[in-house]
């Protein structure tokens, strides 16, 4: 497993007043769940877009194992972070396997080998494969474009799963069994998680640990949930 360590992260959009992340210093150990929880507009999108550099920092490092990202070519990054978020994602004029296969394709899998995880994530997810393989976005309801997501987010086995409000756009019923089929997951499967969130219950209900934070990512707490629920 991969551990991510942000060291003195801070991002300063251009034009803004103050910085989105200042200053933030983690550390993530390997095969944990981390949820970073806090109000709209923190900070807590604009730093998992840098751990999984869709956006530069302004100053800072990322380290993911023993690697800095920033130094860490596109395929490689693909190939070691996944990346899940609210709208599913998914693009609607591509089949849900061509969805989930587009990673794998990305950093060169064969054919045979694509075909077979496709199924095998289908039914990680809970989804007969049979049954939505062909399908398109939106011949499916949002909590199994969700889970197809999920299922894409890991289809070519990265240690690290970076997971934006993932459940965000789902009824509260279907999140809650979203969330308890990650819990499952993640007791098989062990992948270095960070977890995004503005909702606190949600935050307790998975996190390993919870980092709690305020305007510009400040971290004003990180423990474990029962440390927090008792202080
Ligand atoms: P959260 O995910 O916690 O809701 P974000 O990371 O999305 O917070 O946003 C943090 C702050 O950065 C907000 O004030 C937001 O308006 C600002 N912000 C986000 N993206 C951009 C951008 N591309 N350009 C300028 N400001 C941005
Ligand atoms: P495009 O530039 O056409 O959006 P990308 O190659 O950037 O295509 O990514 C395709 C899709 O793969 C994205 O929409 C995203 O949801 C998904 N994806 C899976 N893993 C990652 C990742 N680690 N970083 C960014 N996107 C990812």
């Amino acid at each position: 497993g991969a551990g991510i360590r942000l060291e003195n992260l801070t991002k300063h959009y251009p034009g803004s007043p103050a910085p989105a992340v200042d200053d933030v210093t983690m550390e993530i150990n390997a095969g944990e769940l981390v949820v970073l929880v806090g109000p709209s507009g923190c900070g807590k999108s604009t730093t998992l877009k840098m751990i999984n550099r869709l956006i530069e920092p302004t100053s800072g490092r990322i380290r993911i194992g023993d690697r800095d990202v920033t130094g860490m070519d596109p395929v490689k990054l693909r190939r070691t972070v996944g990346y899940a978020i609210q709208s599913s994602g998914l693009f609607p004029h591509m089949t849900v396997a061509q969805n989930i296969a587009l990673v794998p394709r990305m950093v060169g899998w064969s054919t045979s080998k694509i075909k077979n995880r496709v199924e095998e994530m289908l039914d990680l997810v809970g989804l007969d494969p049979g049954e939505f393989h062909g399908r398109y976005p939106r011949q499916l309801s949002g909590g199994q474009q969700q889970r197809v997501g999920v299922a894409r987010a890991l289809a070519a086995d990265p240690p690290v799963l970076l997971m934006d409000e993932p459940f965000g756009a789902v009824d509260p019923i279907t999140r809650d069994h979203l969330q308890d089929e990650l819990i499952r997951l993640q007791h098989e499967l062990h992948k270095t998680i960070v977890f995004v969130t503005h909702d606190f219950d949600e935050a307790i209900k998975l996190g390993d640990r919870i980092a709690v934070l305020r305007e510009r990512s400040h971290i004003a707490q990180f423990d474990t949930p029962e440390a927090i629920l008792t202080n």
